[in-house]
């Protein structure tokens, strides 16, 4: 079994965008939307915030009371859609109830759409081109098995999970590379016996430890996206690892693993917008 190293492979990613924005005059610059105050919200936003310095991009954080009107919040938009000194626009989700997500992810300009949430992003995603920029969790998952050298073509990817973030676009990024994929959710029966076909196991559902060993093929490949938090605050993943790690190729650890490739993917893509946007990609 091999432990699929995140952290390693992220600093990877970190390294290369600090080395190419030490040689720019004017900086990538990314803006954060954050709406209300989740706390968790809250702690991802300090990282970005923070990692975006760290790497040579200048980061603007803009925060809003829970109250936000729509309208508001889309004229901030519009707003830093016109600001060239912008390149990269995220706003953190989830969004209090009263607002609609959908319209206001629709009013960031793709070009400046760093998540890949934008339909225009998403829809060229699913049809298999490149998009201006692609969401960052499944980027991640891809960027590892190209690290580790495996190969999806003519695999079987199982993913469990069905979210437009995470397991919608992995499904076709995976595709585009070959592979021949399962999309399993909350309502799949026969979960286990699918899950026990799978070249490519890959589980995001939020549900500590649900993956047991008898999901889990001998010598797949198992990446891990849960993160979800005990009542004494200590972080699992969705795959019961102690159990099932015995039985993989390879496979995440949480943390360490998906998690930690995240906000490198934000970066990563924070930069190529900024080219994209000068004619340089
Ligand atoms: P989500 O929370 O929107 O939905 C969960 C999905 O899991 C649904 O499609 C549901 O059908 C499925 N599901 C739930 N219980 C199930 C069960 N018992 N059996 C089979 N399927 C089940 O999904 P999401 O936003 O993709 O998040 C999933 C997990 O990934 C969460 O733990 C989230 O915190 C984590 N996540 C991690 C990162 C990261 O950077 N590592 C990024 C995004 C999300």
């Amino acid at each position: 079994m091999i432990l699929i190293d995140g952290k390693t492979t992220a600093k990877k990613v970190f390294d290369k965008i600090k080395t190419e924005t030490e040689n720019l005059e004017k900086k990538p610059a990314i803006a954060v939307i954050i709406v209300g105050n989740d706390p968790a919200s809250k702690i991802y936003v300090n990282r970005k915030h923070k990692k975006a310095k760290e790497v040579g991009i200048n980061s603007l954080v803009i925060e809003f009371d829970e109250n936000i009107s729509q309208e508001e919040l889309e004229s901030k938009i519009n707003e830093l859609n016109n600001d060239d000194s912008i390149n990269a626009i995220l706003v953190q989700l989830p969004l209090p109830k009263h607002l609609n997500t959908y319209r206001i992810i629709e009013k960031i300009l793709p070009i400046k759409d760093v998540d890949g949430f934008h339909p225009e992003n998403a829809g060229k995603i699913n049809i298999g081109i490149e998009a201006y920029a692609a969401p960052c969790t499944p980027l991640g998952v891809m960027t590892l098995l190209d690290e580790y050298k495996i190969n999806p073509e003519g695999k079987h990817a199982v993913i469990i999970g069905r979210s437009n973030i995470v397991s919608k676009p992995l499904a076709s990024m995976l595709l585009s590379k070959n592979a021949t994929v399962t999309i399993c959710h909350s309502k799949t029966q026969n979960l286990k016996e699918i899950a026990s076909t799978a070249d490519i196991l890959v589980v995001a559902t939020g549900k500590a430890n649900i993956v047991t060993s008898d999901y889990v093929k001998q010598g797949a490949v198992v990446i891990d996206v849960g993160i979800s938090r005990d009542k004494d605050g200590k972080i699992h993943g969705d795959v019961d690892f102690d159990n099932v790690a015995e039985k993989t190729s390879y496979i995440t650890p949480v943390p360490g693993g998906v998690g930690a490739m995240t906000i490198a993917m934000l970066m990563q893509n924070t930069l190529r917008l900024y080219k994209i946007q000068r004619g340089q990609k």
